[in-house]
C-alpha cells in the first residue's frame, strides 16, 4: 500500500538486474509515474520484472522543470518514482533537486534503499579503515583533477572514486603522481556483472595492470585509495600500518607485531619499529 501524493526515490541494479529489492519492484508495479533517466534503460528492467509503468523523463538537464511537473502530480494525489540508470538516485547523478522540491512543497519523500557502487566495491575491497570519503567523479581534465586530489591528499579516511572507461589511464596516472606510488588502489571494475574484476595494488603498479590487458581499460570502474598515515613509511603500505596499529589497540606490542607480520607479510623487525614510533608517538 503506497502514501498517497508522496516521492518514492528507488535504487535499482549496478549491473544484475536481480540485484532489486522486493520492496522496490513493488513501488514500481504501483506508483502512478516512474520518473527515469533514460526510458530504454528502465523499461528493460521492468520488463525483466514483468512490470509495466507509465514512464517520465528526468535527468540532469530537466531535473528543475520535471520536478515542478511531479510537484504539480504529488499535488493530484498521484504518487511518483525517481530511478535513474542505475544504483541510488542522488549518488552522482540527478535526484537532490526533485527531492529538495518536493519536500519544500511540503509532500513526502521515501527512500527505497538498495544498490550503489561504492558501497558494493568497499563492502569487497578489504579495506580495514573504518572511515571513508566518498568523492564521486573526479574533474574532467588533468589541472583540476590533480587539484581536487592535493586537497584530498593527508586524508586519513579511504578515498572513493567513481570513473569513466575513456578516463581510467589518465586518472591514475593523476593519482599516482599526486599519491606516490606506495598508496594501495583497489580498482573495481564491472561490478555484478560477467567480467567483474578486483584488483587490489600499490598505485605504482596499477598502471602497469591497467595497460597490460586492454579489456581492464573497458567497463565502469570504482577506484579506492587507502588512507593517509601519519608516518610516512615508503617500505610498509599504508594499510599494512593500519592493521598493526589496530592490532596495537588489543594485544601486547611484540604478540601485535608477529600477528601484524604474519598477516601483512612484512619484515617482524620494521614492523617492530614501526610499532615503537607508533607508540612513542601515542599513535594507537
Ligand atoms: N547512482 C549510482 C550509484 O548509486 O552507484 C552511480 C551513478 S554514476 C552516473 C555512474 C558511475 O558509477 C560509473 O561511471 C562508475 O564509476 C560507477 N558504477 C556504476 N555501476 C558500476 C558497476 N557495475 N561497476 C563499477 N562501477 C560502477
Amino acid at each position: 500500500m503506497l502514501t498517497k501524493s508522496a516521492l518514492y526515490v528507488v535504487a535499482t541494479p549496478i549491473g544484475n538486474l536481480r540485484d532489486i529489492s522486493l520492496r522496490a519492484m513493488d513501488v514500481l508495479a504501483s506508483v502512478d509515474v516512474v520518473a527515469a533517466e533514460h526510458v530504454n534503460t528502465v523499461r528493460y528492467l521492468l520488463a525483466s520484472h514483468s512490470i509495466a509503468a507509465k514512464i517520465i523523463t528526468l535527468h540532469q538537464h530537466n531535473e528543475a522543470t520535471v520536478s515542478n511537473k511531479i510537484v504539480a502530480m504529488l499535488a493530484d494525489k498521484k504518487t511518483v518514482a525517481l530511478v535513474t540508470d542505475a544504483g541510488t538516485p542522488g549518488i552522482s547523478d540527478p535526484g537532490a533537486i526533485l527531492v529538495n522540491q518536493v519536500r519544500r512543497h511540503g509532500y513526502q519523500v521515501i527512500p527505497i534503499p538498495g544498490a550503489n557502487a561504492a558501497v558494493c566495491a568497499l563492502s569487497a575491497a578489504g579495506i580495514t579503515n573504518p572511515h571513508f570519503l566518498f568523492y564521486g567523479f573526479l574533474p574532467n581534465k588533468s589541472a583540476g583533477r590533480k587539484r581536487a586530489l592535493d586537497a584530498l591528499k593527508s586524508l586519513p579516511y579511504a578515498l572513493i572514486f567513481y570513473e569513466a572507461p575513456h578516463r581510467i589511464l589518465a586518472c591514475v596516472s593523476d593519482l599516482v603522481e599526486v599519491f606516490g606510488e606506495q598508496r594501495q588502489i583497489t580498482i573495481a571494475r564491472e561490478l555484478t556483472k560477467v567480467f567483474e574484476t578486483f584488483h587490489v595494488c600499490k598505485l605504482g603498479d596499477a598502471l602497469n595492470w591497467i595497460q597490460a590487458d586492454s579489456n581492464q581499460q573497458k567497463g565502469e570502474f570504482v577506484l579506492l585509495l587507502s588512507g593517509a598515515t601519519a608516518v610516512s613509511n615508503p617500505e610498509i603500505s599504508d594499510e599494512s600500518q593500519y592493521t598493526l596499529k589496530l592490532l596495537l589497540g588489543e594485544l601486547p606490542l611484540k604478540q601485535a607485531v608477529k600477528l601484524a607480520a604474519e598477516i601483512t607479510g612484512n619484515n617482524k623487525n620494521k614492523l617492530y619499529k614501526l610499532a615503537l614510533s607508533f607508540k612513542a608517538d601515542k599513535e594507537y
